[in-house]
């Protein structure tokens, strides 16, 4: 339905879970995707084989988010490669779960250091390549706890809270160059990161989401080849919630 002819994007964690199924289906609609992973290479191959099989066609690019050097060196080696980068989707995330009082100074440091610092190293190395053409399309991976809070996740909410800020503040630097930023806040999703909830705390988030069910990947996938495409050029610094009516 979109047509990404031409482009080249790359999607921070696409080994798994939705940054697997935004790989596809970026590939899908025509970009050619540079799969990003930190330490999976295995499950990042098997993206790579998907993407293929759907008739894409893509590499891995693996570095630590959190690693600003790595950061640059690989988007430098990208770019000299392909000569641009349209569209960067800063979907790589941890999420480390625990309640206030237990939290400790290294839960913060790791969750920022993916969630927050990552997504501002890519987007600052990508932005440069994308002034040069003017044109650039960012994608940040949100969450639906951003805007409602949950127990137990004060770190992770906090991040994913953070990257809105980060999503209108690029939009506003970066509308004039012709660069959209959005983000996108998932519900609940089917991943790895949702698969050690217990079956009653599932059964509760099912119960909070008007849609009756958890989320697929590519249900999220979807609102992500969107906002990449022509048709979302009038569309920045928004947030896009994926989330079955979970938070209205
Ligand atoms: P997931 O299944 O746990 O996968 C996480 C991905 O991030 C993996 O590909 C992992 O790579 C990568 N990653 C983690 N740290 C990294 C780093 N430092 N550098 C590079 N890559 C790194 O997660 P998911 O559920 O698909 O979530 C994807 C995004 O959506 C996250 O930002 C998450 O916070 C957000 N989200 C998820 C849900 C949900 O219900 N699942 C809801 C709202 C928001 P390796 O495979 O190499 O470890």
């Amino acid at each position: 339905m979109f047509d990404l002819a031409g482009k080249i994007a790359v999607v921070t964690g696409g080994s798994r879970g939705i940054g697997r199924a935004t790989c596809v289906a970026l590939a899908e609609a025509g970009a050619y995707v540079l799969v990003n992973y930190r330490a999976n290479a295995e499950a990042a191959e098997e993206t790579l084989r998907l993407i293929q099989e759907a008739g894409g066609q893509g590499e891995l690019l693996g570095f630590d988010v959190a690693d600003p050097e790595a950061v640059d060196q690989a988007i430098k080696q990208a770019y000299d490669k392909h000569g641009k980068i349209d569209i960067l989707v800063n979907n790589a995330g941890i999420s480390i779960n625990q309640l206030l009082l237990r939290v400790s100074p290294k839960d913060l440091e790791m969750t920022w250091a993916t969630n927050v610092n990552g997504a501002i190293f890519c987007a600052k190395a990508c932005i440069k390549t994308m002034m040069r053409k003017r044109f650039g399309r960012i994608i940040n991976l949100s969450s639906v706890v951003a805007e409602s809070g949950n127990p137990g996740q004060v770190v992770y909410s906090a991040s994913k809270a953070a990257l809105l800020g980060v999503t209108r503040t690029l939009a506003r630097e970066y509308a004039s160059r012709g660069i959209t930023v959005n983000a996108i806040a998932p519900g609940f999703i089917e991943t790895d990161m949702t698969s050690e909830l217990t079956e009653a705390a599932r059964a509760g988030l099912v119960e909070q989401t008007p849609l009756g069910r958890i989320g697929r990947p590519e249900e999220v996938a979807a609102a992500v080849v969107f906002l990449a495409s022509d048709e979302a050029s009038y569309i920045t610094g928004q947030v896009v919630r994926v989330n079955g009516g979970m938070h209205v």
